[in-house]
């Protein structure tokens, strides 16, 4: 097992059309045994990150050190780090046995018997025993995933690495693996750096959630932490679905406290949020599920909405309404159904409006 650090890690890749930067000054600490997960849209730099961990991809600048040892010039095969890729990588001429076995095979001096029982252990781990002597051609999504999970847990190694290792299954089953990986990680204690684009997959398995944009980092912490204490505009965007509402305001000081004031929105908020937010611009942001329709609320405490569609989903409603021309997602409970085209009140608790810096963009509450 092991602590994986990386120090100011910059990667440039040097294309036809001029230099890219893939990842800009990453650094990051995790400690020996965490679940983390790099999550970001197409493009941001995640892959490239976990292939530099893993010495697949040169290194521009800065330093990757695991359990304190830079690894910038170490062979991939000296570093101790098992991957498991979104293709399987399988060799299709070989039974899932010779899959799971083949890299102690190659890289070490193990005994065939103890090379065997690794294998059948990791495939028990992973439910596939009774597919040792298939091949990968005969093999589900599903199935083929596990191989290539069992084959990176056979090599014990100090980190593993999982690059979008579920995109290839259907809904279902992503869901199910996803718990299975949890489970192998809480059984085995494993570092485990797994990248994803699917905000839901990094908060449900995450025990810390990087996330990041256009090859820079923009907030790690806990799915708690990103959730409900989003750095800056982009995180809040990002996670949570339906995603959060933004609303351009003024924070003005009043005599009792202060009031936001944006288009189609006037709304009374105490001294708190004055003493804690200078008056000036900001965008107000709000959850779907922390707006509630409430048609007696006072004039003061809410705000009007038109309700364009109403989306019936079982556990809950999301409502898409209007406010005097900007777009809002209102998560309600099912009993909650307004009419499309019907105008309704929104309120909303004090405690859980963000306020976000119009310039910088990041929290300011
Ligand atoms: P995705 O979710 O689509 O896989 P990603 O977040 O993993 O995206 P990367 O694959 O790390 O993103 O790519 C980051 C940036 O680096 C992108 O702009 C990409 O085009 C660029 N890039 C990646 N590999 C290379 C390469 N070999 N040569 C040139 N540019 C590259």
């Amino acid at each position: 097992m092991a602590r994986v650090e990386f120090d100011t890690v910059t990667k440039v890749f040097q294309d036809t059309s001029g230099p890219i930067v893939a990842v800009e000054e990453l650094s990051l600490d995790i400690p020996d045994g965490e679940f983390v997960v790099f999550v970001g849209p197409s493009g941001c730099g995640k892959s490239t990150t976990l292939r530099m961990l893993a010495g697949l991809e040169s290194i521009t600048d800065g330093e990757i050190r695991l359990d304190g040892t830079p690894v910038n010039d170490m062979s991939p095969r000296d570093r101790d780090i098992a991957m498991v890729f979104q293709s399987y990588a399988l060799y299709p001429h070989k039974t899932v046995r010779q899959n799971m076995g083949y890299g102690l095979h190659l890289s070490t001096d193990l005994q065939d018997e103890e090379i065997d029982r690794r294998v059948v252990e990791a495939a028990e781990m992973m439910g596939i025993e009774d597919l040792l002597d298939k091949k990968p051609g005969s093999l589900s999504g599903g199935q083929q995933q596990r191989v290539a999970t069992g084959r990176a847990i056979v090599r014990e190694p100090s980190v593993f690495l999982f690059d979008e290792p579920l995109s290839n299954l259907d809904a279902q089953l992503r869901k199910h693996m996803r718990t299975e990986l949890a489970r192998i990680h809480s059984e085995l204690g494993i570092t485990t750096i797994y990248v994803t684009h699917d905000q839901e997959e990094a908060m449900t398995m995450a025990d810390r959630i990087v996330i990041l944009d256009n090859g820079q980092l923009q907030q790690v912490g806990t799915p708690k932490d990103v959730y409900y204490r989003p750095a800056n505009t982009f995180v809040a965007d990002f996670i949570g679905s339906p995603s959060m509402n933004f609303f351009d305001v003024e924070l003005e000081a009043t005599e009792s406290g202060g009031r936001l004031v944006g288009t189609g929105i006037d709304c009374e908020v105490s001294n708190r949020i004055v003493e804690q937010a200078e008056p000036g611009e900001y965008i107000l942001s709000l959850r779907p599920e922390n707006l509630v329709v409430d048609n007696e609320a006072s004039a003061s405490e809410s705000f009007e909405a038109t309700v364009d569609v109403v989306e019936v989903i079982g556990s809950d409603n999301f409502l898409y309404l209007d406010v005097a021309g900007q777009e809002c997602r209102v998560r309600t409970p099912v009993d909650v159904e307004p009419t499309e085209g019907e105008t309704v009140r929104l309120t909303f608790e004090e405690s859980d409006i963000h306020l976000f810096d119009r310039d910088t963009e990041e929290a300011v509450l």
